[in-house]
């Protein structure tokens, strides 16, 4: 929960505010950056960038890894502040910090090996080029962020362009600006003098000050609606983007699945974090002759669980209070249309905490279906077989990432192949947020670019080409005088390399 309090006298900046969502408490205030602050704060990243660049792979790789250590030194006490913004377990929150650290240390040693300048193969005509490709950084990005994990979505981006050799100005969600101001000084204490990372707090102006401020490159994170408003300000300066928006994952689960250990990730991916996760599981197709045993164990498994406010929760409130909201209006209209509530229904929507819902056969068109719900609710929708899975999978807009439990191994990783997705998982939920070595991303409402991965250390470069000449040629192309006999020899070794009957 956030307010901007509006008791500001004319000399000062008005505050942001955050606030507990389990109680209404005030976390911390930070006075919110205009456009003009924020334009001040890209000038002054613009000069801490050029020294960053200068630092080399090396030198990038041992500031970052101090930095790192700076967070895991005070890992427990930023997992507190998370706790109090989003009003997630401490255990939640600790888990999220852990695997921010993860790509952290990463992104930190592997940024000199992929972005390296590498020679590359010039071809007969240019035998005497020497061609090589480098990477270099882009100089300030821009990173907005969300508030569901408010440390390690938006460092998904930040680790990840900072050993790409570029400053960061961040905008974290105002829900979040404490978590945000504890990782710039977290940077400020690992490396004095050198402000790389640096902090704008404020709402949705602010991003879009940001998003219009000229920055290098923009990553954005958030839900598809904002994409498209920071993608039109972003325009303005050609400024390229990646956009990580949300999803509406689904699982399939086949004939053959290890049924105790779908539910297990079923209920994780759909349940934990109050379902505000944009990989969430919000869809399960399940084979009809495993259905009836799938969804009385899933029912189950779910009913165990109780959000809450203390640390013994299994998960804490909506951080966005009107998210409730969104949540009632889908389960509504898929009860209205046919669905049925195997648990929990539209009074699980109590206030800021929402109880666990399973839904069942909830027609395809349903925006529980279709549209991406953010709370504790899962759909499951029975199907013929693997081929309605994968069809019914594809048919949604968002294409984030989805997973199959089966025990074919290699049917799994067929099925993966064909799922309109940026990442597939068998057998578990979630399972590549821990691996930094893969990109994360989606496609259609999803988003596109990717973070993480080496991939995600190429979003964040710009690709340099060079070719240089070491002797002249022998057969003169690139000229205005190209004589007769070099005419010749071009044609004929056309015929030698291109010959479609030699080929
Ligand atoms: P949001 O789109 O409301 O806001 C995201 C950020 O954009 C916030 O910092 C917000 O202040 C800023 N913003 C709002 N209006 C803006 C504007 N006009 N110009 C520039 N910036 C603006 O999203 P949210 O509610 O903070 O986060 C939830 C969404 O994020 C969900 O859709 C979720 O799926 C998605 N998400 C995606 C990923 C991913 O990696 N794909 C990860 C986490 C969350």
């Amino acid at each position: 929960m956030t307010l901007i309090a509006d008791d500001h006298t004319a000399s000062e900046l008005p505050q942001l505010v955050s606030l507990d969502p389990r109680d209404g408490s005030a976390v911390a205030s930070y006075p919110v950056a205009d456009a003009a602050e924020v334009d001040r704060t890209v000038a002054a990243a613009r000069s801490d960038a050029d020294w960053w660049a200068a630092q080399g792979f090396a030198g990038r790789k041992r500031h970052l890894l101090a930095f790192k250590g700076q967070v895991a030194a005070g890992a427990r006490d930023l997992a507190a502040v998370i706790s109090r913004e989003t009003g997630k377990p401490a255990g939640d929150a600790l888990l999220e910090v852990v695997l921010t650290l993860t790509h952290l240390d990463w992104a930190a040693k592997r940024a000199g090996r992929v972005l390296q300048r590498r020679k590359v193969a010039a071809g007969l005509i240019n035998y005497n080029q020497k061609a090589s490709v480098g990477y270099e950084p882009y100089g300030v990005v821009g990173v907005i962020g969300p508030w569901n994990y408010p440390f390690y979505t938006p460092m998904g981006s930040i680790s990840y362009a900072l050993a790409a050799g570029n400053a960061v100005v961040f905008k974290p969600s105002e829900l979040t600006p404490a978590t945000a101001k504890w990782v710039e000084d977290a940077w400020n204490r690992a490396v004095p003098g050198h402000q790389v990372l640096r902090v704008v707090v404020g709402d949705g102006a602010t991003g879009g000050a940001l998003a219009a401020s000229g920055v290098d490159k923009v990553a954005f994170t958030g839900s598809p609606g904002t994409a498209r408003k920071v993608m039109a300000a972003a325009a303005a300066n050609l400024t390229p983007i990646v956009v990580e928006a949300g999803g509406k994952d689904a699982m399939i689960v086949a004939a053959d699945a290890d049924l105790d250990a779908a539910v297990d990730a079923a209920v994780f991916g759909a349940m934990g974090n109050a379902g505000q996760t944009c990989a969430g599981v919000e869809r399960i197709y399940v084979v009809g002759s495993v259905a009836e045993a799938f969804t009385t164990k899933l029912v189950a498994a779910a009913a165990k669980l109780a959000p809450g406010g203390d640390d013994a929760a299994s998960y804490g409130p909506m951080t966005l209070g009107r998210q409730s909201e969104v949540i009632a209006g889908h389960i509504a209209a898929a009860l209205a249309d046919g669905g049925t509530a195997l648990l929990g229904g539209p009074e699980s929507v109590a206030g800021g905490y929402v109880g666990p819902v399973i839904l069942r056969d909830v027609p395809e068109s349903c925006a529980a279906v279709r549209e991406e719900t953010f709370g504790p609710v899962v759909v499951v929708n029975t199907v013929a077989d693997l081929d309605e899975a994968v069809s019914r999978t594809n048919a949604v807009d968002y294409g984030l990432t989805a997973s199959i439990f089966t025990k074919d191994l290699h049917a799994g990783a067929r099925l993966a192949n064909r799922l309109r997705a940026g990442a597939v998982t068998v057998n578990s939920v979630l399972g590549f947020a821990g691996i930094p070595g893969l990109p994360f991303g989606g496609r259609g409402e999803s988003g596109f670019g990717r973070i993480h991965g080496d991939a995600g250390l190429r979003e964040f470069s710009v690709v340099k080409s060079v070719a240089v000449q070491t002797r002249s040629a022998m057969i003169k192309l690139l000229t205005m005088d190209r004589s007769e006999k070099d005419m010749h020899l071009t044609e004929r070794m056309l015929h030698l390399l291109h010959d479609p009957k030699k080929h």
